[in-house]
């Protein structure tokens, strides 16, 4: 980012695109060296308006700005949509760069997983084994991909701080765990999710929707909506979690799952506890596999 000399005003330039790791460890070499803080945005691309809040919550914070840009194809499972998940990545370095990036790190697959690669990192035990990790859906394998490539992001870039986006709860919990359990020396940011006007969640996979799955798709939220409401209204998790069945219902989405968990252990709540509770709803709506999810924050005494 630059300042327009006449008017005084932020110019957003392009940000610098790097494939390579050894590349992209010089370009940063001057900034650690000066002190500057570093913040990373790991992305798979295809680039939405909760991306960009991420972005922007970086560029307030941070010196330096780095978004990574990487379709990681350890956190596929062999029947999900790797080979059809959308990319467009002029319009993503575009993006990126108005919302004040300085580097995007795009490497391809051979450069983050040479041959050989035969080394993961994995958070075991209840935050990996529920909801999405449960086996009969994405499964644990899902989240060691995840936590195998922010480890090597970090390890890569070396950020101060690193952005992630409360819509996918469960894995800020599990990066969250990971970055306690091994020491990275990083903060991790969890920002609120970003959604479009009707309610639904933002999501790279929304374009699988065909028009009256996306109609029908607004249940997911309406369905969080109305749990949170009548939760707290009768003070009643159970309450909350019917009425939510009532809305999904309503749109004929069956969920995988509606679950009202501790937001910080993924460990599962009877009732209203007075931590902070994640009611989390994944579902299929035509071609898309949708998540969402809401946090009942305890009513003050
Ligand atoms: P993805 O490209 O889907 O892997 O997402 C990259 C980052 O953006 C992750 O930390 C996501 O949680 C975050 N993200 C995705 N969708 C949203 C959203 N609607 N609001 C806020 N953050 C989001």
């Amino acid at each position: 980012m630059t300042l327009n000399s006449l008017t005084g005003d932020t110019v957003n330039s392009a940000a610098r695109v790097v494939r390579g790791i050894d590349e992209l460890r010089a370009a940063l070499a001057p900034a650690r060296r000066e002190g500057q803080t570093i913040g990373l945005v790991p992305t798979m691309g295809f680039l939405h308006e909760g991306h960009v809040s991420l972005l922007r919550a970086a560029r307030a914070d941070c010196d330096l700005v780095v978004m990574s840009l990487f379709v990681n194809p350890t956190q596929f499972g062999p029947n999900e949509d790797l080979d059809r998940y959308p990319r467009d990545e002029e319009r993503d370095l575009r993006l990126a760069s108005e919302a004040g990036t300085d580097i995007i790190f795009a490497p391809d697959v051979a450069e983050l997983y040479p041959d050989g690669a035969a080394t993961a990192v994995e958070v075991t035990g209840g935050l990996t084994s529920v909801l999405d990790g449960d086996p009969e859906r994405r499964g644990p394998a899902h989240f060691r991909g995840v936590t195998t490539i922010v480890a090597k992001l970090f390890n890569i870039v070396g950020p101060d701080v690193a952005y992630f986006g409360q819509k996918d709860a469960q894995q800020a919990a599990v990066i969250k765990r990971m970055v306690r359990d091994l020491d990275f020396p990083v903060r991790v940011e969890v920002m609120p999710i970003v959604r479009e006007e009707d309610g639904l969640a933002m999501s790279s996979r929304n374009v699988y929707l065909e028009p009256a799955d996306r109609i029908r798709a607004v249940a997911l939220s309406r369905a969080l909506a109305a749990a949170e409401q009548q939760a707290l209204a009768l003070d009643s998790l159970q309450a909350g979690l019917d009425a939510a069945r009532i809305e999904l219902a309503a749109a004929a989405i069956e969920p995988e799952y509606l679950e009202a968990r501790d937001a910080e252990t993924l460990e599962p709540v009877e009732g209203l506890t007075g931590r902070p509770i994640l009611i989390a709803v994944a579902a299929r709506v035509g071609g898309a596999r949708l998540i969402d999810n809401v946090v009942i924050e305890p009513l003050g005494d």
